[in-house]
């Protein structure tokens, strides 16, 4: 029993917030957009790994002995509220940030974090896609090409496993998904898999045609994703409600899976895109998926030029 009693009594001690009587299972800041209020949100999911939202894709965070390890970091002006919300679970450096890929709410972050000692790591075609202006046709936006304080520092082609803080975080690229330089993250002892946004949690995806996306990538990334998993993976999307599972996935998977073969069908008959969006091919699907950021009208307009390409 005293031995039970002294273990005890340094777990509490190892985590400050703990010692000090509150609870170390959330973690809230704020910060600014413009004049907008954003609110820094985390909560842990399993063993030390945790969410973060706030505006942007959603962060997944591994902390521990080891030091943080954190997967994308959303917007430039709310670097600084993210590292006050992971500074109040671990004391630890922030050691690493992955990139899932190179849009500007999953990067944004990475010139401010990299200048506090994070070592940036993404795909090849991260680094090569930021290094450049993107255009983003869908939008009729151009972004400019990122300063080389932005840059990831190490790439790799296929796959790269971290060994931090009692996990293994395997991280692998899936081609031509969301863009051409997506990668999933699988921390597999915690069973928690961060999608990137090859999977946006009940609504319509943004595929990025512009930046090498294509919606057969994105049913092909979340098969592979699906195929790591099982009913106690906790799932988290690159957008929407950020604590997700297999089952919902799988919807997602089966809706993008149902578009495509109908816009197929529509394509393969000669039809135009102004005859295809009368016929409303995503109409059984609008009312669960097209209430965000891509409406079914955006939807129909994206799919049919990637499958008609
Ligand atoms: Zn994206």
């Amino acid at each position: 029993m005293k031995v039970f009693a002294v273990l005890a009594g340094f777990a509490l001690l190892a985590c400050p917030l703990a010692s000090m009587g509150e609870t170390t299972s959330t973690t809230s800041t704020s910060g600014k957009m413009g004049e907008t209020e954003v609110i820094i949100s985390g909560q842990l999911l399993r063993d030390s790994v945790w969410v973060i939202t706030g505006r942007g894709g959603n962060i997944g965070l591994s902390v521990g002995a080891d030091g943080v390890y954190m997967i994308d970091d959303q917007y430039a002006p709310l670097s600084e509220p993210i590292r006050q919300a992971i500074a109040q679970i671990s004391d630890r450096p922030i050691r690493f940030i992955f990139n899932t890929h190179r849009h500007g709410d999953h990067v944004g972050g990475n010139e401010y974090f990299k200048g506090q000692g994070a070592l940036i790591v993404a795909h090849d075609n991260v680094r090569a896609r930021m290094s450049v202006k993107q255009e983003l046709d869908l939008f009729g936006r151009e972004i400019p090409a990122s300063s080389e304080e932005a840059l990831p520092v190490v790439t790799f082609t296929d796959a790269l496993t971290f060994h931090l803080n009692g996990d293994t975080i395997r991280t692998f690229h899936v081609a031509h998904a969301h863009t051409d330089g997506d990668s999933i993250v699988h921390f597999q002892k915690a069973n928690i898999i961060h999608m990137g946004d090859i999977y946006f949690n009940g609504r319509y995806p943004f595929v990025d045609i512009a930046n090498g996306g294509s919606i057969r990538g994105m049913i092909s990334g979340a098969d592979t994703a699906l195929a790591l998993m099982d009913e106690n993976t906790i799932v988290i999307p690159g957008h929407g409600p950020p604590v997700s599972n297999r089952t919902e996935l799988q919807e997602f998977r089966n809706m993008l899976d149902g578009i495509a073969n109908r816009m197929q069908a529509h394509i393969d008959a000669g039809k135009s895109l102004e005859e295809v969006a009368a016929a409303a091919p995503t109409a059984d699907w609008d009312a669960e998926w097209g209430n965000n950021f891509i409406s079914p009208e955006l939807m129909t307009k994206m799919v049919y030029q990637d499958l008609s390409r």
